[in-house]
């Protein structure tokens, strides 16, 4: 019987050399063996090990509102962050707020005024962009308002589906549902066939940014708008959203629920 060849070869993986193991036998159909380095070093001078950790580390500070304000993911992490958000970890992360939400909404009891407020902002919250921000590196570009319109225009944003479960239960369990968003005013018709088409429907206030809201920062223009919630005798239990500027500021809800987006920072 012949003996196999085998040959060691190195060549270029993604700009690393690794070594390549050829067998080279015609009766066993094995795949060819690549072995990489043990520690594989990337364009910027870091193992991916040490690169997802440093990645994650940065989402963690970024979700957690430690670090903050940002413009931009950082440029070695956008494989990362394109990584989590087009595999399953973002859609684990928002099934998680989503299942604690509809635990603490089970939870309270509801007065019999129907006063009881659920809160939810629209974009990365209610529905996903994804598609949009696809096209703009995940995050790597600046934020390009009059581009983002344009896509808003077309009311083709996806529903986040366990955020469709939240909403269906909070409006099963009475509570009042408030939109609050940052679109403006003149989106309002793209946004309601948007909503619907996803599955949205129900709810009891759209807000959007009337002219006098435009230049405010959103943490601004938001606890404004809740104040004017609570003036009306309102009840503000639960609010959703992507963005610490939907949560935080006055009339803060009793239960806030941040959803993950490492894709923008709006203050
Ligand atoms: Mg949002």
């Amino acid at each position: 019987m012949e003996e196999e060849a085998i040959r060691h070869d190195e060549v270029l993986v993604k700009d690393q050399v690794c070594s390549l193991t050829v067998v080279d036998d015609e009766d066993n159909d094995k795949p060819l063996i690549i072995e990489f380095p043990q520690t594989i070093e990337t364009q910027f001078g870091k193992s991916i090990d040490e690169l997802q950790l440093e990645c994650s580390s940065w989402r963690f500070a970024i979700e957690s509102n430690n670090l903050s304000p940002w413009k931009t993911i950082p440029h070695e992490c956008a494989d990362y962050v394109k990584d989590y958000l087009m595999g399953r970890a973002y859609r684990f992360d928002l099934e998680r707020v989503s299942k604690e939400a509809i635990k603490y909404a089970k939870s309270v009891e509801l007065g019999e005024d129907a006063k009881d407020v659920w809160v939810f902002d629209i974009d990365e919250t209610l529905l996903s962009n994804l598609p949009y921000y696809a096209d703009h590196g995940f995050g790597l570009e600046v934020f390009d308002g009059a581009e983002f319109d344009k896509w808003v225009d077309k009311a083709m944003a996806s529903p986040i589906e366990s955020s469709l479960k939240l909403y269906e239960e909070v409006l099963k369990l009475g509570f009042k549902v408030f939109l609050l968003t940052g679109r403006s005013e003149h989106q309002r018709g793209v946004t309601v066939a948007n909503l619907i088409n996803s599955g949205f429907q129900d709810w009891d206030k759209l807000i959007l940014r009337a002219t006098e809201d435009h230049g405010k920062l959103a943490a601004i223009y938001k606890s404004e708008k809740r104040n004017e919630m609570v003036e009306e005798g309102y009840r503000i239990l639960g609010n959703s959203g992507d963005q610490w500027s939907d949560l935080l500021g006055s009339s803060v809800s009793i239960r806030s629920f941040k959803l993950p987006n490492p894709m923008y920072y709006i203050p």
